[in-house]
């Protein structure tokens, strides 16, 4: 699979390594699937493929960070303006109902992935992986650098851009 490569731009991962189709998303190809990056993205960070569509809280197309992308009906499309002032651009992205400082918490706790679900309303397998390092590990293990997705992975060309704080994010 080819590399999957971005620049850092105002806390944007912008898709430097695949071409982008007519509406400006960056595609990627699994086999003979054209599929957007942001979505193959999607799958791989949070553990499953999103069954709606993948939006952009930062409203950049060709943004692949994972921390900008969430889930949405297509019928919240006409929404969308509504929802990006709600929830502001920068580092305080939301993503999933689950912040860092929860993922953190869920990767320390003791207690079992059911109670920890329910606690946190998602589903068991979120937790499992979270705390097998599936997803999360920028996190939960302190893997800023670079994240393997198979045998795709990505590269922090903008690297000398970040500091500490902002990696940890990633
Ligand atoms: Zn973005």
């Amino acid at each position: 699979m080819k590399e999957i490569l971005f620049v850092v731009e105002n806390g944007c991962h912008i898709c430097t390594s695949h071409g982008v189709n007519d509406s400006g998303y960056p595609i990627i190809y699994l086999g003979k699937k054209a599929e957007r990056v942001s979505r193959y993205v999607f799958s791989k960070t949070f553990g499953y493929w999103p069954t709606r569509i993948v939006r952009h809280s930062c409203d950049c197309r060709r943004c692949i960070n994972p921390n900008h992308l969430f889930e949405g009906s297509r019928r919240d499309n006409s929404a969308d303006a509504v929802v990006r002032k709600r929830f502001p651009v920068g580092e305080k992205h939301w993503s999933t109902s689950l912040s860092d400082s929860d993922v953190l918490y869920i990767f320390k706790s003791k207690k079992d992935s059911k109670f920890l679900a329910k606690k946190y309303g998602v589903h068991r397998d979120t937790i499992n992986n979270i705390k097998s390092g599936r997803t999360w590990s920028w996190i939960t293990m302190n893997k800023p650098r670079t994240m393997r997705y198979g045998s795709g992975k990505f590269l922090l060309t903008g690297g000398d851009k970040l500091n500490a704080s902002y990696a940890l994010q990633l």
